[in-house]
Order: structure tokens, then sequence, then C-alpha cells
């Protein structure tokens, strides 16, 4: 299966072109050039990307970006979802990729329209770590939130 990256991402985004654009959110890709073939579960890694935008749009304020880069590390590939939106208290981080958790118990969660299960994360974290990658997240209340995963082995099928 040959599947461009490019324009797999692209596919992914376009499912949040509603969301964003009900609270004028920008979502801007890239995806480097010269990534090669990269093979991974492409559906599992759908999951994984589908999550993680549906929660960076979901916790920015209107009229924000939304960053989805896709690199070259060593010899991982990394994807990376970055956001400015309220951020995670430093002390709620550590538990984010738990079953069921929920930093912000105290907003209303029919904000931004759906009330999640809170098994987002810890469902990336499985798939992910299923492809011998890693996940991790950084960030800042006020300023934003980063979620960072790298796959290995890209170029091998
Ligand atoms: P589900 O994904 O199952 O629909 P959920 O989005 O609540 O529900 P997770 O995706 O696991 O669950 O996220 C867990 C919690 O981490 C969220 O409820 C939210 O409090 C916090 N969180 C996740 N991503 C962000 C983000 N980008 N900015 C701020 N908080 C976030
Ligand atoms: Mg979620």
């Amino acid at each position: 299966e040959l599947v461009d990256l490019h324009d797999y991402i692209e596919r992914i985004v376009k499912k949040f072109t509603g969301l964003a654009n009900d609270k004028n959110i920008t979502i801007q890709v890239q995806v480097d050039e010269d990534l090669g073939q990269v093979y991974f579960d492409y559906d599992r890694i759908e999951q994984v990307l589908t999550n993680l935008l549906d929660n960076a749009i979901r916790h920015t304020d209107h009229d924000k970006l939304v960053f989805v880069d896709v690199e070259k590390e060593e010899e991982d590939v990394q994807f990376s979802i970055r956001d400015q939106g309220i951020g995670i208290a430093e002390e709620d981080l550590p538990f984010v990729f738990e079953r069921f958790y929920k930093a912000d118990k105290s907003r209303k969660r029919s904000e931004g329209g759906k009330t999640g299960t809170g098994l987002g994360l810890a469902i990336a974290k499985n798939i992910v770590e299923a492809h011998k990658g890693s996940i991790s997240v950084h960030s800042k209340q006020g300023e934003g939130t980063t979620f960072l995963f790298r796959l290995p082995n890209i170029n091998e099928s």
C-alpha cells in the first residue's frame, strides 16, 4: 500500500474543517518533503491524529492556530500537534495518558459541542507504543499544548 503522507495528513485534517471553521481556528499543516515512503498502520495512526486534533481544537479559543507538523527525526518520523489553547496544568500533565482522565473537570464538558470519554489519549499511547514509538506532551497553561509522537524504522515495511 502506497500512501502519500501529505495527502494522508490533509485528508485527516479535512475532517476538522467544520469544527475549526466554527471557531475560526486555522490548521496549518507542514509535512517534510523528503520523508520517503513511510510504513505504519495508517488506520490506527489516523485514530491517534484524529484524537490529538480533536483535543487541540476543542481546547483552543476562537481565532487561534493549530499546527500539524510531520518531519524526520534521525530514523524516526515525528508528528507534532501544537495548539494555542488553554493548556494543561502541570499537576495534571503526568496523568493525561491515563484512562478516563480529564484535566478540565471544572470546565463545562459540553464545551466545543462534544463530551469526551477521557479515553482518547490512553488509546493513542497504546497505538503509538504498539508501533514501538513514543508519545509525549508539553504544555503551559494559558499558552498552549504540544503533543509529539515518534514512529521508528519508517522506511521498512
Ligand atoms: P475522548 O478523547 O475519549 O473523546 P477526552 O478528549 O476528554 O475524551 P483525552 O483525549 O484522553 O480524552 O484527553 C484527556 C484530557 O486531557 C482531556 O479531557 C483534557 O482535559 C486534556 N487535554 C487533552 N488534550 C488537550 C489539549 N490539547 N489542550 C488542553 N487540554 C487537553
Ligand atoms: Mg480526546
